[in-house]
C-alpha cells in the first residue's frame, strides 16, 4: 500500500464514521465473532496440516460415532488441540470487546469459537454456540471436568465417578446447539440496537442467521471482515480488515463519542 501524505492522520471511511455514530447512541450492543478473530492470535484450523492428524478430516473425528468408536483416536485429537490452544494468547480484537462490555449499557458477546479465548481475555457476558475446548463432560453422567487434571493423563479419560468416557464440551457434527446459549443468542439479536459481525464467513447455520435475525428486528448490522461474505450485501456497513486493528480503533473512538456527548449533555444521534 502506498502512503498518502495528506497531512491528516488517518482516513475514516463513511462506514467507519457511521457505525461510531450508532454505537456512540447504543444501548444494547451484540457482537458475534468467528473463526477469523480466532486466526489472528494464531489458532490454527485443524485442518490437515500438523503431523501424524494430517490423514484425518475433521469431519471424521469430531462425531459422537467416531467417540465412541475409537475413544483414544478421538480424545487424543482433542488433547493435542486443548495444548496447542492452551499456548496461544488473544489478540488486540479480544481486549477491544472486552473494553466494549464496559462501555454499552448492555452487550453480549456471542461466539462460534470454541477456544475459550474471550474469556481468558476478560469477557463475562459471552454465549458459546459451539461450546468451549478447556471443558470437558461425562458421556454417562454429564459430570464437568476441566482441561487440567485430564491432560496430565496418558489414557483416554474415565469419569471416576460412573466410569464413563469423558469428552470435550464441544459441538460435534450431527449435534445441536447448546439450547440455553443459543435462545440467549436470539434474545440478544432480537434485541439488539446495534449488531456486529466480526471475523466469520457467515456460512454455518444456523449461527449464520442471528445478523440477519438481529436486522429484521431492527438492529443496525455491521460487517467487520478480511474477506466478503454472504452477508456483506445485507451489511449496512462493512469494514473490511483484521478485527485486531478495526475493533480497537473502533472502541477509541466510540468511547471518545459517548464521552462528548455526556459532557455537552446532548443525544448522540445523527
Ligand atoms: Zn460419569
Amino acid at each position: 500500500m502506498g502512503h498518502v501524505d495528506t497531512g491528516a492522520t488517518a482516513v475514516i471511511s463513511d462506514d467507519t464514521r457511521r457505525l461510531v455514530a450508532r454505537l456512540a447512541a447504543a444501548d444494547w450492543v451484540v457482537a458475534f465473532t468467528g473463526a477469523g478473530v480466532s486466526a489472528e492470535s494464531g489458532v490454527p484450523t485443524f485442518r490437515g496440516t500438523d503431523g501424524i492428524w494430517k490423514k484425518f478430516k475433521p469431519e471424521e473425528l469430531a462425531s459422537m460415532d467416531a467417540f465412541m468408536r475409537n475413544p483414544s483416536l478421538v480424545w487424543e485429537w482433542y488433547a493435542h488441540r486443548k495444548r496447542v490452544i492452551a499456548g496461544i494468547q488473544p489478540n488486540p480484537g479480544h481486549y477491544a470487546l472486552v473494553r466494549m462490555e464496559e462501555v454499552f449499557p448492555r452487550f453480549a458477546l456471542i461466539t462460534q469459537n470454541i477456544d475459550n479465548l474471550h474469556r481468558r481475555a476478560g469477557s463475562r457476558s459471552v454465549h458459546e454456540l459451539h461450546g468451549n475446548i478447556e471443558r470437558n463432560y461425562c458421556v454417562s453422567c454429564g459430570k464437568p471436568y476441566g482441561n487440567e487434571e485430564l491432560l496430565r493423563q496418558s489414557e483416554t479419560p474415565k469419569c471416576p465417578a460412573c466410569g464413563g468416557w469423558i469428552r470435550p464440551d464441544v459441538v460435534w457434527f450431527g449435534e445441536l446447539l447448546p439450547e440455553d446459549q443459543w435462545n440467549a443468542s436470539v434474545r440478544a439479536a432480537e434485541s439488539a440496537d446495534v449488531f456486529l459481525s466480526i471475523g466469520t464467513s457467515n456460512v454455518v447455520y444456523p449461527a449464520a442467521s442471528l445478523p440477519l435475525l438481529a436486522k429484521r428486528r431492527g438492529a443496525f448490522l455491521a460487517e467487520i471482515n478480511a474477506e466478503v461474505t454472504p452477508l456483506t450485501d445485507t451489511a449496512d456497513v462493512f469494514l473490511q480488515g483484521s478485527s485486531g486493528v478495526i475493533l480497537p480503533d473502533l472502541v477509541a473512538s466510540v468511547v471518545a463519542a459517548r464521552e462528548s456527548a455526556e459532557r455537552q449533555g446532548t443525544p448522540t444521534h445523527t
